[in-house]
């Protein structure tokens, strides 16, 4: 009898079979240029489906290997790497991942960039991490660096040539805390006229690359100070830099993370003493949207095999494909991968304008309030769809080398780096207290509800419904109490992601239906926008004194008369 063997997914073309992203593309980028960046789009692709998916198998398989000694006991604090991992470093630099940003050969170079960038970091072994920090450090030196480091570093972080692109860390974490970094014990010491540092970096990703950004407090200040580390001088030896050891990790097996000690490290002070937090937030504004684009990413890629998998697998007489519930899940997975999406490229033209001086003051503040919120919501929204995806391949999901666990792995670190939910939940909170914010916020959503067809009318009406509840519960709670208002601001957060998205998918679906006459985007709006899509009214208000109390007594599994002594 012939044996049954299941056929594995495959995956197209990764730009050619991307509905969502070349009708964004299309309506976003004038078509002589569209055309223009199209064969790049495609060639990336291309190897995103083929060459790639090889090496991130091969650079996941043979993790970075710390040697600290040499033979002869000199201490060497050597990081190896697979090829296949150096090999993402030549792709990056081949297909501009980071340059294309900073060439700026037309007005969306940036919605370029990500679309790029989108395409590469589900097949890259999270060489994309690197890239990100990359891109934030050349950002942070166009704009605070003195005209020699902009001269002589930033064409290095922005070449489009393997061998002469740099790659930059950020080292923010000490034991002491990663969101809060009030706590940072490394200091700055004025030595024969230059700063050395002297401390502990408890997290830094990406220790292969030829400089870092980091905090340190100069002696005697009370203020953290930006600071421009190069790793290795001229021979290729440390500079003062001790590497303790290589974290263990869930996921990201391919990126070296690496604990460090500085000993008298040679640093250069970037745009003077002190708003060093304030100075670094250039770069984690760009490394949040990364994460935000590389979680999109991950939800389209995971989505490319599920589908595929559905017309390949059957079960109980049909395909998946041909089965109502399973073409449900795979639906709902669109559904959230669309409005994700769409948060995530908006948040990105934000960001083009801004760097080319044509965003308007409103659009710059709604950029500040998008950056948290597109971060924090794609973050966890990649998370349940790669957990779906792996059940939609039933025990194969599962299994390692069929190459899906790790997508549910690297994923999970997206809600955890660049800020969590919580922090950047907080984050939000404090834009929304800022000036305007909301106003402007709300008249941009509100314009871009104009002109919607009939056929989106129930869409549009939930969605402004949603928005007058918002704006409602908003300044309820920015009046209140501190604890009350922090203890909503997940879900504050995480509604009004729901609401920017779902404006944008229905503009997007209306734009689709007249230019391309495609009724799939109106399906989604439709969906994104249906009932459910915020919390009852007054939900997040009633969180009185006394809910927080009991919140307290279950959380923290006290006492309830103990819980209530300490918040009389
Ligand atoms: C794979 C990996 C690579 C990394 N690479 C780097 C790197 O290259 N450079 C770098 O600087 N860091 C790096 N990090 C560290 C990462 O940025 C931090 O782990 C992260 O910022 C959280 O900091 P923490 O670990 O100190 O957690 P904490 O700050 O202690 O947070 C613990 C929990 O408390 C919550 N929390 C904290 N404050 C509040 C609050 N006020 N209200 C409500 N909840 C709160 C958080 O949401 C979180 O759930 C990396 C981490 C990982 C996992």
């Amino acid at each position: 009898m012939k044996k049954f063997f299941q056929a594995p997914p495959r995956l197209g073309n990764q730009y050619d079979d991307d509905r969502v992203l070349r009708s964004f593309l299309r309506r976003n980028i004038v078509g002589p240029v569209l055309a223009e960046i199209e064969p790049g789009l495609r060639r990336l692709g291309a190897r995103a489906a083929g060459e790639m998916i090889g090496l991130a198998l091969e650079a996941e398989r043979a993790s970075p290997a710390l040697v600290q000694f040499d033979a002869w006991g000199r201490r060497i604090d050597e990081i190896r790497v697979s090829p296949a991992w150096q090999a993402m470093h030549r792709i990056a630099a081949e297909e501009g991942i980071v340059a294309t940003a900073y060439e700026r050969r037309h007005a969306e170079a940036r919605v370029h960039q990500f679309a790029l960038l989108y395409l590469y970091h589900p097949s890259s072994a999270i060489y994309s991490c690197p890239l990100a920090m990359t891109d934030g450090a050349a950002r942070v030196l166009e704009i605070e660096g003195e005209q020699d480091l902009r001269r002589e570093i930033v064409p290095h972080l922005i070449s489009r040539d393997p061998d002469t692109m740099w790659t930059a860390g950020q080292w923010m974490t000490e034991r002491s805390g990663g969101s809060d970094v009030s706590g940072t014990e490394t200091v700055a010491r004025r030595e024969g006229g230059m700063f050395r540092l002297y401390g502990e970096k408890w997290f830094t990703s990406a220790t292969t690359s030829e400089l870092a950004l980091t905090l340190a407090r100069i002696e005697d200040s009370r203020d953290l100070s930006l600071f421009l580390v190069r790793l290795r001088d001229e021979q290729g030896r440390m500079n003062s830099i001790r590497i303790e050891r290589l974290k263990d990790k869930l996921g990201t097996r391919a990126l070296p993370t690496a604990e460090l000690l500085l000993e008298g490290t040679p640093a250069r002070l970037i745009g003077g003493e002190g708003r060093g937090v304030k100075k670094i937030a250039t770069m984690l504004n760009i490394t949040r949207l990364y994460n935000a684009c590389c979680a999109v990413g991950f939800m389209r890629r995971g989505l490319a095999l599920a589908r595929d998998y559905a017309s390949r697998r059957h079960a109980f007489g049909k395909l998946l494909s041909e089965q109502p519930l399973h073409i449900e899940t795979l639906a709902s997975l669109q559904v959230g991968f669309e409005g994700s999406f769409h948060l995530v490229f908006f948040a990105a033209q934000l960001l083009g304008r801004d760097e080319v001086g044509t965003a308007t003051v409103q659009e710059r503040r709604i950029l500040r309030l998008l950056t948290p919120l597109a971060k924090l919501f794609t973050a966890k929204m990649a998370v349940s769809a790669a957990s779906e995806v792996l059940e939609c391949l039933g025990g194969a999901g599962y299994v390692e080398d069929t190459g899906l666990p790790v997508l549910l792995r690297d994923s999970q670190v997206l809600p955890i780096w660049e800020g969590t939910t919580n922090v950047l939940s907080l984050d939000v909170l404090r834009v929304l207290q800022g000036e305007k914010v909301l106003e402007d916020l709300f008249a941009e959503l509100g314009a871009r509800l104009e002109n919607i067809p009939a056929i989106l009318a129930k869409a549009r009406q939930n969605l402004l419904a949603a928005l007058d509840q918002i704006r409602l519960q908003l300044s309820q709670l920015l009046a209140g109490d501190r604890a009350q208002m922090e203890a909503c601001a997940r879900d504050l957060a995480m509604e009004l992601s729901r609401v920017v998205a779902g404006v944008l998918v229905i503009e997007h679906a209306a734009w689709s239906l007249a230019s391309e006459g495609d009724m799939r985007p109106v399906v989604s709006a439709q969906r994104w926008c249906g009932t459910g899509l915020i919390a009852p009214s007054g939900a997040l208000i009633s969180r009185s004194k006394s809910w927080l109390r009991y919140s307290h007594s279950i959380a923290i599994d006290d006492n309830l008369s103990r819980v209530q002594e300490s918040f009389a």
